[in-house]
């Protein structure tokens, strides 16, 4: 999971989202950064702003995920790799595999992350430890009708797949 050896154009990456993260701060945003590269050339970046934007999905690896899919027109981040200042949480873990990023680099970790008093290690806990109840129910609701989606989707043959 860690990477001993960085490349240099990977430490450099890193310090970019560390700066952006620093920054951010002073900005009145969240203290963390991220990037999309690919090909070795910086195609967006992220910085949090949860409190900013009144949006908590906008952590800085979504943000950069965003502006790297506006910034290349699509919706699949394949050959690129995101780059954050601090270990993803599990929602941004999930969306860069719904990004479909190869690769994944973090400096800061997720103790790192609680120290400062945030809570990307609880809801770790959540979806790792199966003793530690998901603080918001979770509740499924029989309906006769719950495939009627996924049968129009699947019905529907100009469909985008992703
Ligand atoms: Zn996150």
């Amino acid at each position: 999971m860690s990477v001993d050896v960085a490349t240099s154009a990977e430490q450099d990456w890193m310090a970019q989202a560390i700066d952006l993260a620093t920054t951010n701060v002073a900005a009145g945003g969240g203290p963390f950064g991220a990037l999309v590269v690919r090909d070795g050339e910086v195609i967006a970046t992220g910085t949090n702003k949860v409190t900013v934007d009144l949006d908590p999905t906008a952590h800085a690896e979504v943000t950069a995920i965003r502006n790297a899919c506006r910034a290349l027109g699509t919706f699949k981040l394949d050959g690129c790799v995101l780059v954050t200042s601090c270990e993803p949480c599990p929602m941004c873990l999930a969306s860069a595999l719904w990004a479909r990023v190869d690769r994944v680099l973090f400096a800061a970790d997720r103790d790192d992350a609680a120290d400062a008093g945030f809570d990307d290690r609880a809801f770790y806990d959540v979806f790792e430890d199966s003793g530690t109840a998901s603080p918001a129910p979770v509740d499924r609701v029989v309906m006769p009708n719950r495939n009627a989606a996924f049968d129009a989707w699947r019905g529907k043959t100009d469909r985008i797949d992703y």
